[in-house]
């Protein structure tokens, strides 16, 4: 039977930390779709902020997730070539602009449509911001995180601390209040909580605590 469980919530809420756990526990494949816009917002920056480019460039890319110890890269094949993303797309310069980017209808409906593909063959655990509203709305499981701006902003300075990124808490907090109001007032698709999503406030809670939590939620 297939299993696909959605996980939305905004940056910093423990959406890859908790799906990675899960995708082990009920071997699922793990869809990171903030990884697909960040190619795109890779893309902008790469192409003198020409979206049009970018649009023609996605269009024409076939994306796949590959496991790598204990991370996993997004694997882009395009026009017979294919490339490993990941580092890349965590920059300072790419959190800054990929909002603006997501925003875009035709980037969101090239992206959508190919997320929807993915989830409609395979057993899946998917985050991003509109899985359980616009991408997998029949998912078995919906899951909403959320945590406050300040806690959000200490866990992704430890992220970018690992990787040796220098950035200031001031900065972090400031990039992800940003980007939340962008991300929930958007036209199209925004960082909503479906209707039938289950909501967990993560703030405080251990990783462990909220695997618990949805655990319980999936083998009702
Ligand atoms: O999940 P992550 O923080 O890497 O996502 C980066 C950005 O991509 C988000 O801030 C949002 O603007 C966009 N995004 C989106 N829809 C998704 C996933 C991500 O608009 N399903």
């Amino acid at each position: 039977k297939k299993l696909r469980i959605a996980i939305d919530g905004p940056a910093g809420s423990g959406k890859s930390t908790i799906a990675k756990i899960l995708a082990k526990l009920y071997n699922l494949i793990y869809i990171d779709t903030g990884a697909m816009y960040r190619y795109a917002a890779y893309l902008y920056l790469k192409n003198n902020q020409n979206l049009d480019i970018v649009i023609n460039m996605l269009k024409e890319s076939e994306f796949n997730f590959v496991k790598d110890g204990e991370t996993q890269k997004l694997k882009v094949d395009f026009h017979g070539e294919s490339k490993l993303y990941d580092d890349e797309l965590r920059t300072v310069d790419v959190s800054k602009i990929v909002s603006k980017v997501a925003k875009n209808k035709d980037i969101r409906i090239i992206l959508t449509e190919k997320q929807k593909e993915i989830a409609k063959n395979n057993s899946v655990i998917m985050d991003g911001r509109d899985i359980g509203t616009v991408v997998i709305p029949e998912a078995e499981v919906k899951v909403f995180l959320s945590a406050t701006p300040e806690e959000r902003a200490k866990r992704r300075l430890k992220d970018y601390e690992t990787k040796g990124i220098k950035i200031s808490y001031e900065e972090v907090l400031e990039d992800i209040k940003k980007r939340d109001e962008e991300d929930v007032n958007r036209d199209i698709a925004p960082l909503k909580k479906a209707d039938d999503a289950y909501e967990l406030d993560t703030t405080g809670l251990s990783i462990d605590d909220v695997v618990r939590r949805i655990k319980e939620l999936i083998d009702k």
